[in-house]
């Protein structure tokens, strides 16, 4: 074994297994979210985070599913609001790894405000967008990434309305991380989203994800054929947003995955509270002190 998949499986204080769960995958044959759990694990395990370190939250949808297959602080929340729970346990526990799932369904309709939100907030939070371009949970209606006159279970003529690219909405809002990686390369999502994870901001990650149930369309091979991998860019500068901004619009003949930008002068929103400087304590150790001096002040009058 390499030393590079070793770290992948063991670390220092972690291992693979402690983020092992007894509950049975129930996902479709050969769908991208075990590709996708499986480099969630694996990025974990190689930035050496403890499962008491981290603490992952799911939108609802097929990825939110994979909430109970994955060990360690979890929460599944409600449709579209997977970054609000998100970004209060990252202000509330400043030393937590905090990482946020949710689907193209939930963020580009629902969650879209707060999508927006965090990004201009920059909370430090590494967000995993799986788009796979339907909503399919509930069955592959068609979702706001679905390509334009494509064919879907509730709309067998298409829909007229234009298909928005995810990376280039998040760019042109100044997003201070921004990736692209592909649910069929392990290898390649556990390397961007450590990369995410190490970033101080709000970091955000589209993960292309095939839907082989309900997605007739951008399947696996149709990726393929498309993908390839910013370090195929002679010298191309991920701290250029100009170059990312450029690169990330083209999604139907070649698609650009990787880190496509990471500002390196990121100020996440807990460093940008003056208020707070000075604190070396978090917000959850404050909260029980409170607690404690109000159990006592009540107890005086029962
Ligand atoms: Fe995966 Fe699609 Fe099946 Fe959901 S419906 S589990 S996204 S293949
Ligand atoms: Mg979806």
């Amino acid at each position: 074994m390499s030393s590079l998949c070793k770290t992948y499986f063991e670390n220092e204080n972690v291992s693979l297994k402690d983020y092992y769960s007894d509950n049975i995958y129930t996902w479709c044959t050969n769908c991208g979210n075990y590709g996708i759990a499986a480099a969630t694990k694996r990025a974990l395990v190689a930035e050496n985070i403890e499962p008491k370190d981290t603490f992952m939250c799911f939108d609802i949808g097929c990825n939110g599913n994979g909430s109970d297959k994955i060990g360690g602080y979890r929460l599944h929340g409600l449709h579209g609001r997977v970054i609000p729970v998100a970004t209060g346990a990252a202000l509330a526990n400043r030393n937590l790894s905090v990482i946020a799932s949710g689907g193209d369904g939930a963020t580009l309709s629902e969650g879209i405000g707060h999508l927006v939100h965090a990004i201009r907030s920059n909370y430090n939070i590494t967000f995993l967008m799986h788009n796979n371009c339907n909503y399919a949970l509930t069955k592959g209606q068609a979702s706001a990434s679905t390509r334009q006159d494509v064919p879907m279970d509730s709309s067998p003529d298409g829909t007229p309305s234009d298909t928005l690219n995810f990376m280039n909405f998040v760019l042109s809002l100044g997003a201070s991380f921004a990736a692209r990686t592909f649910s069929g390369n392990v290898q390649q999502m556990t390397e961007v989203i450590r990369a995410g994870i190490r970033h101080r901001g709000f970091s955000v990650i589209e993960i292309l994800q095939n839907c082989p149930t309900y997605n007739k369309d951008t399947t696996h091979e149709w990726y393929q054929d498309r993908i390839y991998d910013t370090i195929e860019i002679k010298d191309y500068d991920n701290s250029n947003f100009d170059s990312a901004l450029n690169i990330s619009k083209d999604m139907s003949e070649r698609i650009a995955t990787g880190v496509l930008f990471a500002n390196p002068n990121s100020v996440p929103f807990d460093q940008r509270l003056e208020n707070r400087q000075n604190y070396s304590t978090e917000l959850v150790d404050e909260v029980k002190s409170y607690n404690q001096i109000s159990q006592e002040l009540f107890s005086r009058f029962i």
